[in-house]
């Protein structure tokens, strides 16, 4: 059975010391539950977040690394850095990092291998841009970043896997999907896991929707019978909204 996961995105947002101050806030209120969290900051406030929630049960998450082991990569991060300071999951593949920073589907393939070898857990985004959807390739799509993301993946790999399906029209729109098209393509994404693996495997793996996930659109999406979680962005920079989508 997959417990639901509910992830915060930071993106480029809070210092360290707004960071540990929504740490205050937000367990001063949150309760644990069946419900899975984790909250991906910027690489600068990972250690202070790492300490501010041990034994607390949430666990802490990157928004990108590199896929080499080390080397000359002036500005960048390696999954043993991360893995050291107490990281459990980093997103791989955002839209945003496809759209400003150069990600291919290669080097988020590249990225899954190399997390999985120090045991990070990969959030893997895939999603459709407005164009697509409009011209009914979003599956097609969505189906090409799969397929190229799991390339010699093993199975026990995938299994560990979250893939959060964010269509990029939905993100920092205020336009989100309706519960029935997030979960046609959540859906057709655990087809396609089915379809390289097991439906044993496929049974077994998380998968979010996420793009203007709110407090009041949480319990809609959370749900549908495909959707296992949502990867939140603006709304997880308050405690009292990000509290209440954990609280679906
Ligand atoms: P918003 O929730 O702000 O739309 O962002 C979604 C997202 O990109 C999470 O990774």
């Amino acid at each position: 059975m997959r417990k639901p996961f509910i992830a915060g995105n930071w993106k480029m947002f809070k210092t360290t010391k707004e960071a540990l101050d929504f740490a205050v806030q937000f367990l001063e209120i949150y309760k644990p539950s069946d419900v899975k969290v984790a909250i991906c900051a910027p690489f600068t406030q990972l250690s202070a977040l790492s300490e501010a929630f041990r034994g607390t049960g949430i666990k802490i998450g990157a928004q990108n690394m590199h896929f080499e082991e080390n080397g000359a990569y002036t500005g960048e991060i390696s999954a043993a850095m991360l893995k050291e300071i107490g990281v459990d999951y980093c997103i791989i593949g955002h839209s945003e990092r496809r759209q400003y920073f150069n990600e291919t589907d290669e080097t988020v393939n590249k990225k899954l291998h190399k997390a999985f070898e120090h045991e990070i857990l990969p959030i893997l985004c895939v999603g459709e841009v407005l164009e697509e959807r409009d011209a009914g390739r979003a599956m097609e799509v969505v189906e090409r970043q799969m397929k190229a993301a799991l390339l010699g993946l093993a199975t026990e790999q995938v299994e560990l896997l979250t893939v959060a399906y964010e269509p990029v029209w939905a993100i920092g729109t205020g336009r989100t999907a309706t519960p029935e098209q997030a979960d046609e393509m959540c859906g057709h994404i655990r087809s396609i896991i089915e379809e390289l693996t097991s439906e044993e495997t496929a049974d077994k793996v998380v998968i979010q929707y996420g793009g203007s996930v709110k407090p009041d659109n949480a319990t809609e999406l959370m749900d549908m019978y495909e959707i296992d979680g949502a990867l939140v962005g603006g709304a997880s920079l308050k405690p009292v909204d990000f509290l209440a989508i954990i609280d679906f």
